[in-house]
Parts: structure tokens; sequence; C-alpha cells
């Protein structure tokens, strides 16, 4: 399938020339009248898979109600999701917003803030993490310091140092300068490759921040809202940080974001420090409350828990099928990925000539992000589509 840039846009996305008319569960029905198995969901978004009943007849109820308010009244739909989020997390209050990078600008502003208003201005240093991703502003690219993005976008923001995955003793130096406000760390990194922390390390760096003061903050916008089989990924390691950020599956498909926070890194929050016109918007508000309806109904999760093992098993075994395509099976929960020989972008184009759309991540790795609602027969159908690209790569390379 050729890829375009329609000409009235903005030449930022090389497009597959396909669109899609509807969706439903794990399908999408492209205008070409073919059904496609979707293990992409919009890049980890539609957690629920499309047109998911209760989203949809929760927007239908709330269409004729209000719309937009802004947050110069009460919004009760966001007090009502704020107390939820808190009830199932660490956290003690909640901002909302709209994207992923605006939560990694309200956690960044969070930790800066809260050691300016405990005495220590000086403390503004973020470090984050070689290979991370926390978006496309001009702070979040600082933070996800990768030349690929930064390039021709003048100077970087300053304030901002990196340090290698697992590397704590490089952690250990950059925080005992006494001029970090925050740690900001991926449990999963998406974007950058399917890399994942352990929970070893993540409790080092929990131990760390606690000596010195510093503020964790985890980017769960990926990783986040049940995509590992628990409501948030940093559960698995039994650490809580002081900030989250979430984004991506919390409105599963409404543009929603969030940070998350403990009492201490709200302190500094006072009226008029942050705001935002569209954040907490009551209709994206009632979708986001219908989404952790369903991801809390009892079982949900585990069954997440349950379908992500063998899914990862099955990939494993396609993996051991074809040494020669695969390099290694990573990730956790439904973020899956398989490191390529070839290419990653040639394994999904192929993929979605045949009925599948999955994306690439950083590292040359083909990533699987399934809907949270996925069954066997989806897992056995991914793995049908999978199997045939290998054999037709192996073809092509015996022939070649
Ligand atoms: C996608 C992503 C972001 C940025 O989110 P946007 O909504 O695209 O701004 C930040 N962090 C992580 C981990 C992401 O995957």
């Amino acid at each position: 399938m050729r890829k375009v840039l329609p000409p009235c846009l903005l030449a930022t996305n090389s497009r597959a020339d396909l669109s899609f008319e509807r969706g439903e569960g794990a399908y999408l029905f492209g205008s070409d009248g073919r059904r496609y198995l979707d293990f992409f969901s919009g890049i980890a978004v539609t957690c629920l898979g499309h047109a998911h009943p209760h989203l949809v007849q929760t927007l239908r109820a709330h269409a004729d109600k209000v719309w937009h308010i802004t947050n110069n009244y009460r919004i009760p739909e966001q007090e009502r999701l704020a107390e939820r989020l808190i009830a199932h997390s660490f956290a003690a209050r909640a901002f909302f917003c709209n994207s992923g990078l605006e939560a990694a600008e309200a956690a960044i502003k969070v930790a800066r803030r809260t050691h300016f208003v405990e005495g220590a201005p000086h403390r503004v240093k973020i470090v984050t993490i070689q290979n991370a991703f926390h978006g496309r502003s001009l702070a979040a690219l600082a933070a996800t310091n990768n030349e690929k993005y930064l390039e021709g976008f003048g100077p970087i923001v300053q304030g901002f140092v990196q340090v290698p995955l697992g590397d704590l003793e490089a952690l250990r130096a950059h925080l005992a300068d006494g001029e970090a406000a925050g740690v900001m760390i991926e449990p999963i990194q998406g974007e950058g490759g399917l890399h994942l922390c352990g929970a070893d390390y993540l409790r080092e760096v929990r131990h760390l921040c606690d000596a010195t003061g510093t503020l964790l903050i985890l980017d769960e916008v990926q990783c986040g809202m049940g995509r590992t089989g628990r409501l948030f990924a940093y559960e698995w390691a039994g650490i809580t940080p002081d900030v989250m950020m979430l984004a991506k599956g919390l409105g599963g498909g409404f543009p929603v974001g969030a940070i998350l926070t403990t009492q201490r890194a709200a302190s500094g929050m006072t009226p008029g420090t942050h705001g935002s016109t569209f954040g907490g918007n009551p209709l994206a508000l009632t979708i986001a409350n219908a989404v952790l309806d369903v991801l809390m109904e009892p079982g949900f999760l585990d069954g997440v828990v349950e379908i992500s093992n063998l899914l990862r098993s099955e990939l494993t075994k396609l993996h051991e099928r074809h040494p020669t395509l695969f390099l290694d099976v990573r990730g956790g929960g439904l973020l899956l990925g398989l490191k390529c020989t070839r290419p990653a972008v040639e394994y999904v184009d192929a993929l979605r000539d045949d009925g599948m759309l999955a994306h690439t991540a950083g590292d040359n790795v083909l990533r699987l992000m399934p809907p949270l609602i996925i069954r066997n027969d989806h897992v056995v159908e991914a793995i049908e589509y999978l199997e045939r690209l290998c054999q037709s790569m192996s073809r092509s390379v015996e022939a070649a």
C-alpha cells in the first residue's frame, strides 16, 4: 500500500493511503471494504476497542447536557474522576489536561514548584532516561532528548539530564549535588523500544529519590490504565511515585490527560500557577469515568493478565520458529514488542496489507498494543497473521 502526504496538511506524518469507516471491538473496517485486526489501537489509546457499548451509551447520554465549562466553576465529572483515580492509586490530588505532553509539562512544573515552596528554588534539574519519550512540546522534547525529534527546533530547554536505563550509579551521581527536582521514568518505555524497568531498579530509584528529597515522576501515559493488567504499572514494583502522568488510554479514544500527585507534590500548586482551558472538560471526563467503570469491573484486569500471558507465550513460540526474523520478545502486559532483524516498518507494512494493524517502536521493534478487551480467538488470529508474514518473508529471503 502506498504512503501519502496530503498536500493540505503539514507533512508531519507519512500516512498509509487508507481510512476507516467504523470500528467494532478489536476490528476496524476500512474504506477499502476490508476488515482489519487492530493491534495498534491508535498508539495504545482505544483501550476498550472501538465503539464499546458503555462508552457509546455514555457519550450519547451526555450529548445534550453540558459540553464545556472551564475551571472557573466546579465540574462534578472532574471531581468524580479525580476521587476515583485517587482511591485506586497512591495519589492525593489530580490535575486534568488533554494529552501526554501536557501531562509532562504539568509534572515538570509541579516538581520544580514543590522545591520552590520548600525553600530550595535551585532544585530545577529533571533527570530522565535514555531512549525515553515524553512528548513533543519544547520541555517534553528536552526530557526526551532525542536528536531525531530536536533537530532544527532551536535551543533545547535547559535543566534536563539523562542517564542510561538501569544505571543506578549515574543516577546517584546526578542526585548527589542536591540540584535535582525530579526523576522522570516510563516503567515500560513505549516509543523507545519496549525496554522494561525491572521492579528492583524501580525500588532502588525510589530509594535514591527518598534519600535526596527528589520527586519520582512516573510517565504511565502509554503503560498505565490497565495495559499491564494492573490499573497502573508501578503496582508491579511495589513502589509509589510522587507524580504520575496519564493520557492515551485514559479517555479510551477521547483526548484526556492527567497528572496525579501526592499531597507534598501538590503543595506548590496554588491558584494561578497552572491551568488549561479545555483540561477537565465535562464531556471528556464523563467518558474517562466510563472507561474506568469498565477497567474496574471485577475480574477485568485479571483477564488482561491472562490474555497478555497467552499473547506473550505465543509470541515467544513465534520467535522460536523464526529466529532469523526476530531477536527477542519484550515489553509487558499488552504492550509487547518483537525486535526485528529486518527493518520493523517492513513487518508493519506487510501486516497491514494482509489485514492486521501494528506499529513500530525505537530499537527496530515491532510493537503490539491490542485493546484490553481481546480474547483468545483474537490472539490466535494475530498469530496467524504474524506466521503468514514470517513465511512470506522467509520465502522472499530464500528467493533472493
Ligand atoms: C505518547 C506519549 C507521550 C506524549 O503524549 P501525547 O498525547 O502524544 O502528547 C508521553 N509519554 C509517553 C510515555 C507516551 O507514550
